[in-house]
């Protein structure tokens, strides 16, 4: 090579070389983990014109922008939801929270159904309200949710099924309801998870998921997405660009590598979920189990029509005289279930809740002590022993 002044020297290669391989041969199966900040230009035109165009259409112009990695992510979101586009977040609750802030305005009011996922309840209560944007709740499976519009009701957000005992709702009458109003329809489809339930393709403008539980799969990431149609997309990425929304690439290939076995894996928690179902039916001190595919469960109707399956979620009720002490004593007897917050992972776990916090239309004041599990991987047959050996705890007090 002809030296002359403009040869880099080798403190300076160093730093450059390395940056584009050309890969000799074929491509990896998975797209590469794109770490950055920056992003370099070719020149002040490239630049620009990069920076005119990303408002409207996603480039690669700055890591809080997303990488190729996220995009990669996005768009395996999007398919899955029916969606147009769809931007990720740290949390599920964070995706939840940026869902109410790009779409409500001071003096606008949301009507939250009452089986929204407990934080999300706390977040609209207390952190709402100092931006004078209201909100009530109405009862789970529906039946108010028109005599609770107000002039005012600018967003329907649902959750379907509910959080710990999956109340159903019926979504296409939800959104007729909501668009009839001039009001945006958002719902949780965290359980769904885009396999089970596809809240847009049933007339929902924003789908929001926590990817922490059945997409990563492995109760190792946190991360949320927003996913919405056309109409509803402009709001939301104006948000969360202002905002600086963004995950890690690390995080949205983990998410990425988890989706690919998202539907086999709801297979079997579904599968397992059911025949643990009907056993807890069997046990003496049970009042009620939960889940939307048995047939006696509110909303079953509506689940089959909607459903595409259950999941491994499950949760039940004592029959009156067992107290909390008595759920405590079952929890702790339970050598398999995890004892822990969240869901969606390969694992059992098992969460006590209390259902008078969760719930403020529905009364639950004269009902019994509810028990979450989510049914994991492990055989059945194990589960159900460990349940049976729980119970036996519980019983002898
Ligand atoms: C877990 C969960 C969330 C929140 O997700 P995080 O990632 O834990 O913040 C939101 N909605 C539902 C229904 C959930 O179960």
């Amino acid at each position: 090579m002809k030296k002359d002044s403009r040869t880099p020297h080798i403190q300076t290669r160093l730093l450059r070389m390395g940056k584009h391989p050309a890969y000799d041969g074929g491509s990896p199966v998975n797209p590469a983990v794109v770490r950055a900040s920056t992003v370099l230009f070719d020149n002040v035109a490239h630049q620009r014109d990069m920076r005119a165009r990303r408002g409207g259409e996603r480039l690669f112009t700055y890591g809080a922008r997303g990488t190729p990695t996220n995009f990669a992510l996005e768009d395996a979101i999007s398919e899955l939801e029916g969606a147009y586009r769809s931007k990720l977040f740290p949390t599920g609750l964070a995706a939840i929270a940026m869902t109410l802030l790009a779409y409500l305005k001071p003096g606008d009011h949301v009507l939250m159904s009452d089986s929204v996922y407990e934080p999300a309840r706390k977040l609209s209560e207390t952190f709402l309200a100092p931006y004078q944007i209201e909100c009530s709740f109405f009862a789970a499976d529906g039946s108010d949710a028109a005599a609770k519009l107000r002039p005012n009701t600018r967003m329907i957000y649902a959750e379907c099924p509910g959080s710990l005992v999956y109340e159903m709702c019926d979504m296409p009458a939800l959104a007729a309801l909501a668009h009839k109003h001039g009001a945006l329809l958002a719902c949780d489809n965290t359980w769904g998870s885009g396999v089970q339930y596809r809240p847009l393709a049933l007339g929902a403008d924003i789908s929001v998921m926590a990817a922490t539980k059945y997409l990563s799969g492995h109760s190792d990431v946190m991360m949320g997405s927003v996913a919405t149609t056309e109409a509803a997309w402009p709001a939301l990425s104006r948000y969360c660009d202002a905002f600086g929304m963004t995950v890690s690439p690390d995080d949205a290939y983990l998410v990425l590598r988890g989706m690919r076995s998202i539907a086999p894996r709801l297979a079997m928690h579904e599968s397992h979920a059911l025949q643990v179902a009907r056993h807890l039916q069997s046990i003496p001190e049970i009042q009620t189990v939960f889940c939307p595919a048995l047939e006696q469960h509110p909303g079953h109707e509506i689940w089959k029509r909607d459903c595409e399956g259950t999941n491994g979620l499950i949760s039940f009720e004592l029959k009156a005289g067992h107290d909390q002490a008595a759920a405590d004593r079952f929890i702790d007897g339970l050598a398999l279930f995890g004892l822990g917050a969240s869901w969606g992972g390969y694992e059992s776990l098992v969460t006590p809740t209390d259902m008078r916090n969760a719930r403020s239309v529905a009364d639950w004041s004269g009902r019994g002590i509810v028990v979450r599990l989510h049914i994991g991987l492990e055989d059945p047959r194990d589960l159900i022993a460990d349940l049976d050996a729980a119970f036996d705890a519980m019983r002898r007090g």
